[in-house]
């Protein structure tokens, strides 16, 4: 959007005018120094560039070069904030950042970071409570007090399936082989989704605090990470935080004088949607072709090279240190008893404003889409929205007040995924909706066993014709009969829930499939 030219233009124009700058955390601040830095996403995508002051906490919203003499004169050297109450072209917006209704209903605590520290310096992260929860699990806890603490606090996958982080680990904890391995999914493949992405060049210090305390946890010496290889920010940004934390004796051998030894290393997948299926993932990472196998065994009996593993995704791992630190108490204080902390969420679609949120477990269709997201675009009405991407489903009007959560979300037919929310407005046809996502799927089977392969490709061919108004009578009935055999046959995740968009539009919009092919268009 222009965000490094706005940088650069605010650096020359400090240094014409000799106002004193540090990109650094100054080990000796000094009133007069001005800091200026690169931070993370800050998750407003809609309104960047983005300009954060603080102390102050004021946020400039689409900042425009021609803002940046402005804001040099007026607020770095005066300390006052240009009040503009619209748009004009060319004129950035400042707000008290809290005060902005798409942060107001949010808790950032994952990405509470994100936007705020400079994701390339261990320094601030340092400043900001970074890694003194592995402090605390390594002096002051037991591997069964961490694994209790988050088994506790019910944290719950947010990777899409929402099994208790707690369980997995105290599985993998029980295994008696001597090697065990930490694996982290990054591998984010959702269409619309980019929560994972964002911490990941947000924050990545924070993620790997995570990894190592399931390793002390687990009993665990090496971790990996699979990062999409289309993420080169989020690559380099974990590269570096890796390098640095190894320079400050928290990753290797023997950290911090404990005997604890944890080692991570990167792994870039090559772009396939099924690799985020845990055996995949660690096939892949194992140089095999990445093809989702038969369980049992499970992972966390025979993993990655077949030993014992833990895998949860960055989000997950992002969680764990705050827990570690405030307790699993404070942690069961926020969202529902059930589904515990918070969630991040992508927002994209026809709403006002698109981003990366992140709110309580339990907040409402209504509360995200209108409160946080302002409403729907261009005064449209709300239609519907897919949530959890391609394994999910659609949510309509009636579902407005549904808690968004691990349970309420499965008794409605739908799933959280790994947090991709598309918002449709009434124009929106869902029978195209339901053929981009059988599209999405088909292309991205693996091929492995014949129900996926041949059904999704079945499945959208009659999609594709219903589509083009040659639909027939009797196309919706054998999308019911096909989707049921896919689920109940498919060897994994990716092939038993390809065909929820097309059960659950046909459930919720089944009169646009008649139109599309009784009216024939
Ligand atoms: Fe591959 Fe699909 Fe079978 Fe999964 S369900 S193993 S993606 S063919």
């Amino acid at each position: 959007s222009g965000a490094f030219e706005i940088y650069n233009r605010l650096t020359e124009l400090m240094q014409e005018r000799d106002i004193p700058s540090s990109v650094e955390l100054a080990d000796e601040p000094h009133d007069e120094t001005v800091g200026m830095k690169k931070s993370g996403c800050h998750g407003f995508c809609e309104m960047g560039p983005l300009l954060r002051i603080d102390p102050q906490g004021w946020l400039y919203t689409k900042v425009q070069l021609s803002d940046c003499e402005e804001i040099i004169e007026k607020t770095i050297r005066n300390g006052e904030h240009i009040k503009r109450l619209a748009y004009q072209k060319g004129n950035a917006v400042c707000k008290k950042q809290d005060e902005i209704p798409f942060y107001k209903k949010q808790t950032r605590l994952v990405l509470d970071h994100c936007g705020h520290i400079d994701a390339t310096s261990i320094k601030e992260y340092f400043a900001n409570d970074g890694y003194t929860a592995l402090e605390k699990a390594l002096f002051d806890m037991t591997a069964d007090e961490i694994i209790n603490e988050i088994t506790e606090a019910n944290l719950r996958g947010r990777g899409g399936g929402g099994f208790p982080a707690g369980r997995k680990w105290a599985q993998v904890n029980r295994q008696k082989q001597a090697q065990k391995y930490v694996v982290c999914n990054g591998d984010e493949g959702d269409p619309g989704a980019f929560m994972d992405r964002s911490i990941m060049e947000g924050d990545p210090h924070r993620m790997l605090e995570g990894m190592m305390i399931a390793g002390l946890a687990c009993g665990a010496s090496e971790g990996y990470i699979y990062v999409r290889a289309e993420y080169p920010m989020a690559v380099s940004r974990l590269k570096m935080a890796i390098e640095q934390a190894t320079e400050h004796g928290l990753l290797g051998n023997n950290i911090l004088g404990t005997g604890f030894s944890f080692h991570i290393h990167i792994n870039r997948g090559a772009g396939a949607f099924v690799c985020g299926e845990g055996s995949a993932l660690t096939a892949s990472i194992e140089g095999k072709r990445g093809m989702p196998r038969v369980k049992p065994p499970r992972t966390v009996e025979q993993g990655l090279f077949d030993k014992p593993t833990v895998l949860n995704n960055v989000e997950t791992y992002a969680n764990v240190p705050l827990i570690i630190l405030n307790s699993a108490k404070w942690y069961k204080t926020i969202g529902p008893e059930n589904s515990p902390g918070t969630k991040a969420f992508a927002l994209t679609g026809n709403i006002e404003n698109t981003g990366l949120i992140e709110v309580p477990m339990g907040t409402t269709l209504k509360e995200v889409i209108f409160d946080v997201g302002g409403g729907m675009r261009d005064g449209k009405e709300f239609k519907a929205v897919q949530i959890g991407g391609p394994s999910g489903g659609c949510l309509t009007k009636e579902h407005l007040d549904l808690p968004l959560d691990f349970d309420s979300l499965k008794k409605a037919g739908a799933m959280i995924g790994s947090g991709g929310l598309v918002v449709m407005d009434e124009n929106t046809c869902m029978v195209e909706v339901a053929r981009f996502f059988m599209n999405f799927t088909q292309n991205e089977s693996c091929g492995k066993c014949v129900p996926c392969r041949e059904g999704t490709k079945r499945m959208l061919a009659i999609l594709e014709r219903i589509v083009e108004g040659k639909g027939e009578a009797g196309d919706i009935d054998l999308l019911l009969e096909l989707a049921d055999t896919i689920s109940a046959t498919a060897l994994c995740g990716l092939g038993k829930s390809a065909a929820y968009p097309v059960v659950s539009t046909i459930k919720h919009f089944r009169e646009e499939y008649e139109v599309h092919i009784f009216d024939k268009h």
